[in-house]
């Protein structure tokens, strides 16, 4: 192992999280498909937790199993989940040092989505999982909009009151937003984070207003593990789920979206959407073999020689 790689390890063991001894519930069928045949990819994540993924044999989305139970993360993201990615990275990682990044995502991403919302008549935004509030902020500002924010993690939460956002310290699954509807919902950095995908964007589907439009980003899965060729350095236990372009535009489908534009991050890993609902047939799936072709690569990533 390299020095540095030593220092990693050895920070990790002194956050003495033990992830083993976390309660967790066995996912018994796909969150996307309903599908029960899993193919067991990788044993450890990168942080070298005990953590399995799963990639569903129907239709191809990778997820953890067994997955943490809300209130195992919930633990987690209020005490672990910062100080645990700034021991994998060596530099300090919180609530203040996130927002300069933030900010430079939020110009990107309202880049990305200023011809679909300027002008639009757009008046609310939602932000789920919206941390300090930066993006929110920024977006709302830029178009002039109504910004509400909801995330689970309390310090997160005050900063982006600070800014002057509406906010709810808790999950879109869990809040009763009454009759409200928003004219745009923004899902940034988030996605991966949650545990039931299919739910939260149903959800969101009966949030949007008859014109909203709903912006969501993932972590392309294919492009984490080809970018260090290693699965297990793109598996981490922040990550229920890891989506690929076609695994993603399925859950849109399904749950009553239409993809307007897509585009690919210039950091090369994300892939974002905007989107807008769609009253087309529902029952769509990933294209077939696209479950096989994933795992084929995988196999190929996990036994060819190394550099
Ligand atoms: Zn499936």
């Amino acid at each position: 192992m390299t020095m540095s790689g030593t220092d990693r390890a050895g920070r990790i063991a002194a956050l003495g999280y033990d992830y083993a001894a976390q309660p967790k519930a066995e996912v018994r069928a796909c969150n996307l498909c309903g599908a029960a045949r899993f193919v067991v990819l990788t044993h450890r994540d990168r942080y070298g937790y005990p953590a399995e993924a799963h990639a569903c044999a129907g239709c191809g989305l990778v997820f953890l199993n067994p997955q943490m139970t809300a209130e195992a993360y919930g633990r987690f993201y209020d005490g672990i989940y910062r100080p645990l990615v700034s021991a994998f990275h060596g530099r300090l990682i919180d609530a203040q040092t996130i927002q300069a990044e933030q900010r430079e995502y939020a110009a990107e991403r309202a880049a990305f989505i200023a011809p679909f919302v300027a002008g639009s008549g757009a008046r609310t935004l939602l932000d789920i999982g919206g941390s300090t509030g930066v993006v929110a902020h920024h977006v709302a500002r830029q178009f002039g909009l109504q910004g509400t924010l909801i995330d689970p993690a309390p310090l997160e939460v005050e900063e982006a009151r600070r800014l002057g956002l509406e906010t709810v310290t808790g999950l879109v699954e869990h809040h009763d937003f009454g009759a409200r509807r928003f004219d745009l919902v923004i899902i940034c950095q988030t996605v991966d984070h949650l545990l039931d995908v299919g739910g939260v964007l149903s959800r969101v589907r009966s949030l949007l207003s008859d014109r909203g439009l709903l912006f969501i980003d993932i972590v392309d899965f294919r492009a984490a593990y080809l970018r260090n060729w290693s699965v297990e350095d793109a598996v981490k236990i922040d990550h229920p789920y890891y989506l690929t372009q076609e695994t993603m535009t399925a859950y849109l489908r399904r749950t009553g979206f239409e993809a307007l534009r897509t585009d690919f991050a210039a950091d090369h890993l994300h892939v974002s959407y905007i989107c807008r609902p769609s009253t087309a047939e529902r029952d769509t799936m990933p294209a077939a073999g696209h479950a096989q072709a994933l795992l084929d690569e995988i196999r190929y990533v996990q036994n060819a020689p190394r550099k």
